[in-house]
């Protein structure tokens, strides 16, 4: 604390990020970075792009990474907002799209943290929906009548840290009920095996697709991240953008990030070798007992009838093997487990087993 402080300084409640720690041989399965380096024709890019050209600024709009997402996706680029990580995009949606008076954003209760951080930042008002008991979304909830119309509504999908994913049909009832309140769909893991609200674009004007390249595309280093949605909502977004920093991305950062996106045939690779290791992952900790809820993403979300999530936690980590655990409500017993390589989550069932063991 310190005099010199804004008054709504004190009163803010920042973002926990998973740890990351300096100890060697320490497993990291705590923040669900890919266990595969980026692809190759990504560094070469960078590498290229070191050069005298950084005396310059960078292309303030990120043309040609607008262009390559928006190849991708079958978009025109002018419905691509790029931002500093996905964090930075979801940061200026909720600044340039949910603040609205008294108007509530509404969210699951278990969801990603980070979205409550911006409401108090932002002073959104949030109106917290409780998920279902097997902790997938009620549609319904979002789809009934609300009293006041909410300023927005949000979640990932497939959510975090549960790894349910939501399917288009109900993605497109809760926009369709919805039609004037921007429906945002953080898509962080859509890659690990959900089906992208993408698709939905073009029938409905009022829903924004976040993506990252921290996951899928083993860049959580470089740090970019973007909005896909109508012109006229990114016209919004840049406003804002450009009220705050109008060079987000460096040229660095640029280079590559077209460079991954373009690179389609390692991304498969990596996508589906966690996937495959998922799966086995998923079989592995039933046979040690674990509730396993069905993960869609590079994380499995768990939790053993007999021991305490904090208590497993600390025993990993003793081991020399980080997981996530959240001490909240409803979900403190599960431990957040990102998918490594085969070997990496061999050595965490082993070493599960051997803990399970000893503690009983
Ligand atoms: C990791 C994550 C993000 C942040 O991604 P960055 O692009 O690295 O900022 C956003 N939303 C969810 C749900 C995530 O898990």
């Amino acid at each position: 604390m310190s005099r010199f402080w804004s008054d709504h300084v004190i009163e803010l409640a920042p973002y926990t990020p998973g740890e990351q720690p300096k100890i060697a041989q320490l497993l990291k399965l705590n923040t669900n970075e890919h266990p595969f380096g980026p692809s190759p024709r990504t560094l070469e890019a960078i590498r290229a792009a070191t050069n005298d050209g950084l005396r310059l600024y960078p292309d303030n709009d990120s043309t040609s990474l607008r262009e390559a997402v928006a190849q991708l996706h079958g978009l025109t680029a002018a419905q691509v907002f790029p931002g500093n990580g996905s964090d930075e995009v979801l940061a200026h949606i909720f600044n340039g799209l949910f603040r609205h008076a008294d108007r509530p954003l509404l969210m699951p209760d278990i969801t990603y943290s980070f979205y409550r951080t911006y409401c108090q930042l932002y002073k959104i008002p949030c109106q917290i929906v409780p998920l279902a008991e097997d902790f997938s979304i009620r549609v319904s909830d979002y789809t009934a009548h609300h009293a006041v119309k909410p300023a927005g509504i949000i979640f990932a999908n497939p959510n975090a840290p549960t790894g349910i994913a939501l399917g288009l049909a109900d993605i497109e009832a809760i926009a369709m009920a919805n039609p004037d309140v921007p429906v945002v769909i953080d898509e962080a893991y859509v890659d690990f095996g959900a089906d992208s609200a993408v698709a939905l674009l073009r029938k409905c004007d009022n829903i924004v697709v976040v993506h990252t390249l921290s996951k899928s595309r083993s860049l959580a280093g470089l740090r970019v991240g973007f909005a896909l949605a109508s012109k006229e909502i990114v016209e919004g977004l840049q406003r804002v953008k450009d009220s705050f920093n109008s060079y987000p991305l460096d040229r660095l950062a640029q280079a590559g990030a077209v460079a991954a996106i373009q690179d389609t045939a390692y991304f498969e690779r990596g996508r589906q070798a966690i996937i495959q290791t998922r799966e086995w992952l998923v079989k592995q900790l039933a046979t040690l007992g674990f509730e396993v809820l069905p993960s869609h993403a590079n994380f499995v979300f768990a939790r053993h009838p007999d021991h305490e999530g904090a208590a497993l936690s600390q025993a990993l980590r003793d081991n020399g093997i980080l997981v996530r655990h959240f001490s909240l409500p409803r979900i403190d017993r599960f431990l957040r487990i990102t998918v490594g390589t085969r070997e990496n989550s061999e050595r965490l069932c082993n070493t599960l087993s051997e803990i399970l063991l000893k503690t009983h």
